[in-house]
């Protein structure tokens, strides 16, 4: 749903005091069924089911005869696990005509809200990603809500980081020239031998990330929203799983099979 959208529909109001929270509200939020579900949220750094400490909730509604409203609920949650707070926040818009007419009882049950997380702990990277790579993807994830774009730039840095982790050179050597990303990447394919949907992927985040560091910032803003740039993390995660995770746990596998083979099968001489 686009702001515009909203304006349309006569939320301004409501729009402007969402907008006091600094939140973004350009993009389609996730529709999630609050009272049904009664948040079932995980902790970002652990993974681990929340406990919902405390909840706000109000409904909004204006004093000028329209009949839109909208109900806000504030859960802050605490991980029982690594006691990191998560703050979510749902909302849902109403009409009360359109409440007047509804027979349906369990509507309330089946309201749709929309889910921002205001605040959650940084994800936990696997001991075996490099620090800067994971400093620059938490730094993706840190301004996601606050500039997608930012975002986009971020994870396209990422591959950089990547690319000076497996010490492919950024400069020609007897040259002063610099070497583009697109070749940069080239030379670490062929000397990782990666597989080709892996090396696609790689591409598809470079090319992506391009967009956010050179087209127009407000048609960027307008084409993308937080979710696109929540997908394109998603994708730089997935990568760097590939390229540092799978392999370390390869070789532990490898090292384990090794050993019991040597203890168990080779008979002492
Ligand atoms: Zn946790």
């Amino acid at each position: 749903m686009q702001l515009t959208v909203f304006y349309s529909n006569h939320h301004y109001n409501f729009l402007r005091k969402i907008r006091t929270y600094n939140i973004i509200m350009y993009y389609e939020p996730e529709l999630y069924f609050y009272n049904l579900e009664k948040p079932r949220e995980f902790c970002n750094f652990c993974q681990t089911l929340l406990d919902s400490q405390r909840t706000y909730s109000h409904e909004n509604r204006d004093d000028y005869g329209s009949p839109y409203y909208i109900i806000e609920i504030f859960e802050i949650f605490l991980c029982p696990s690594c006691d990191e707070v998560t703050l979510i926040y749902y909302y849902s818009f109403g009409n009360e005509d359109d409440d007047l007419n509804r027979n349906d009882e369990n509507y309330e049950l089946f309201r749709k809200y929309h889910r921002t997380v205001l605040h959650a702990p940084n994800k936990q990277f696997h001991h075996a990603i490099p620090q800067s790579i994971a400093e620059v993807t938490r730094q993706a994830q840190s301004v996601l809500f606050k500039s997608p774009r930012a975002s986009f730039i971020l994870c396209r840095a990422v591959l950089e980081e990547i690319c000076n982790h497996f010490e492919i050179p950024s400069e020609r050597i007897n040259s002063k020239g610099y070497v583009n990303l697109n070749q940069r990447l080239n030379q670490l394919f062929e000397q990782e031998k990666m597989s080709k949907d892996l090396k696609d992927i790689i591409q598809g985040i470079r090319e992506l990330g391009n967009e956010g560091a050179h087209s127009d910032h407000l048609t960027f803003t307008k084409q993308v929203n937080v979710e696109d740039a929540g997908n394109l993390l998603m994708l730089v995660n997935y990568v760097i799983e590939r390229l540092y995770v799978d392999k370390y746990q390869q070789k532990t596998a490898e090292e384990a099979l090794r050993r019991l083979k040597d203890k168990i099968l080779k008979p002492a001489e």
